[in-house]
Parts: C-alpha cells; sequence; structure tokens
C-alpha cells in the first residue's frame, strides 16, 4: 500500500506512505532518469523520487524538524557544493520549470558526474565550475537570488557563503547553511562550533531563524543554519 500527498506548506514536496512508513520524495524533473540510484514510484503520468536523509543534508534538515522550507516551485537557488547532484536533482524537482538552481562546486571531476548525470537533463540546472570564494567569477548568475544553498565542507565555510549572500541574495532572501564542524574545528564539541557560526550569521546582519545543532542519525558532526537577510544589502561588491 502506498500514498502520495503534498506537503502542506511546500509545493512541489510530497510525503509518501509505503506500509506505514513515511519517507520525503520530489516530482521527478526528468522523468525516466535516476541520479543516484534512489527509488522511484509511478502515478499515473507522474514518476516520483524518494528523498534519502541518508544521502542529503537537506533531506535530514527536514527529518530532523526544519520548520521553515524557503526552497518552492519557482525559488532562485545558488547552492554552493554541489557536488555530483544528489541534493541539486532534488531541489531541481521542487523550483521546477519556473525556478532555476545555479550549482557551483569547485573540482572539476565531480563537476562533469554533475552535467551527464544532472545539468544535462534538467534545464532549470546551470552548473558553476568555480571556487565559491571566487563569486565574482560565476558570471552565468543573473537576477537576484531567494536562497543560498551551502555544503562545502570548508574552515572558511560561512565566510564564503556570507560573501555569496552579500553579492547575490535578495534583501528578504534566506541562506541555508549545512556547517560541517570537523572542518572548522576537529577538537571542540559539534554543538560549540555551529553556536559560532551561528554569531558569525548574526553579526553579518541576518536573522536566524532556527539552528539544528545535530543532523543525526543521518549524518554525524554536522548542523543546519536557517537565517534570512534583514535589510537591504549592498549587491554591488
Ligand atoms: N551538497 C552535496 C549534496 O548534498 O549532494 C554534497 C556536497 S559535498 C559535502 C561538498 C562539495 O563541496 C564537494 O563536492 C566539494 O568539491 C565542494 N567544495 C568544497 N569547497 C568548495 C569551494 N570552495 N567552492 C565550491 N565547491 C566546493
Amino acid at each position: 500500500m502506498q500514498e502520495i500527498t503534498e506537503d502542506d506548506e511546500v509545493k512541489g514536496l510530497y510525503w509518501v506512505t509505503i506500509n506505514g512508513r513515511r519517507f520525503l520524495a520530489t516530482k521527478n524533473f526528468a522523468p525516466g532518469i535516476s541520479v543516484y540510484g534512489e527509488r522511484t514510484l509511478k502515478r499515473g503520468s507522474e514518476e516520483y523520487r524518494i528523498w534519502d536523509p541518508y544521502r542529503s543534508k537537506l533531506a535530514a534538515a527536514m527529518f530532523k524538524g526544519l520548520s521553515f522550507m524557503p526552497i518552492g516551485e519557482g525559488s532562485r537557488v545558488l547552492y554552493l557544493g554541489a557536488s555530483t547532484g544528489t541534493t541539486v536533482s532534488h531541489v531541481s524537482d521542487i523550483v521546477g520549470s519556473s525556478g532555476v538552481v545555479f550549482a557551483v562546486e569547485v573540482s572539476h571531476r565531480v563537476a562533469r558526474e554533475l552535467v551527464e548525470h544532472v545539468a544535462k537533463h534538467r534545464r532549470n540546472v546551470i552548473p558553476i565550475v568555480e571556487d565559491a570564494r571566487n563569486y565574482s567569477k560565476y558570471g552565468v548568475v543573473y537576477g537576484k537570488i531567494d536562497v543560498v544553498y551551502s555544503d562545502i565542507a570548508q574552515p572558511d565555510q560561512t565566510e564564503i557563503a556570507l560573501g555569496n549572500c552579500r553579492r547575490y541574495l535578495s534583501p528578504r532572501g534566506y541562506l541555508m547553511l549545512v556547517v560541517k564542524s570537523r572542518s572548522i574545528d576537529v577538537v571542540k564539541e559539534p554543538e560549540v562550533v555551529i553556536r559560532a557560526e551561528q554569531e558569525r550569521i548574526k553579526e553579518a546582519g541576518l536573522d536566524i531563524v532556527q539552528s539544528i545543532l545535530s543532523l543525526e542519525p543521518y549524518d554525524r558532526d554536522h548542523g543546519f543554519i536557517l537565517s534570512r537577510m534583514q535589510t537591504t544589502k549592498d549587491s554591488s561588491s
């Protein structure tokens, strides 16, 4: 027995119940094409992709009680640390044909897979092979961005994300930051590191909407911070 229902608040996000177990899913923007071996389900002419929280920190954050999901149909997302596109592909499903995902990845080898498995089949994904520190070099990003999503496991990951926000985020846009505590400090407790990064974000002038201090059991040593721009920012830097 399976039941598929759209999320009450986020268009493009679905909950699937199979034999009493609940799964998160998105409607496949590229039907027939799977990205990371994820399970797919058919309902009529539509295909849904199960979104695995053990493979995607955004899905993990939702299972850990993310109170607000700023990415929805039509969103314009700047995604830092796209890797091979596991999470990017689900974000692409959600934003659909009226949205766009600018997917930044520094590694050429990894970016080739992102292009082959994801961007080639999804016209709403625009790959950018660049270090996210060099945000002024992206070139292809046009217009203002609704959400900066960052998952780059670098010691200066928060600074990199904030630099991208200053340059591209719309005045009331959101930053979704995955914090890998061990990339910042291997000795300190992850929660201490994540709280410190939260303070940096506040100092940069964003409001903290929610902090998820641990993504366990889905991922170890990671936190997730959702924040929002407070006021109009100068985007000329
Ligand atoms: N977000 C991906 C997902 O959920 O499918 C996983 C991201 S993986 C943890 C981190 C990625 O960030 C790696 O592919 C790495 O090459 C990339 N990365 C690390 N530093 C970067 C930087 N400075 N600029 C852009 N990408 C970077």
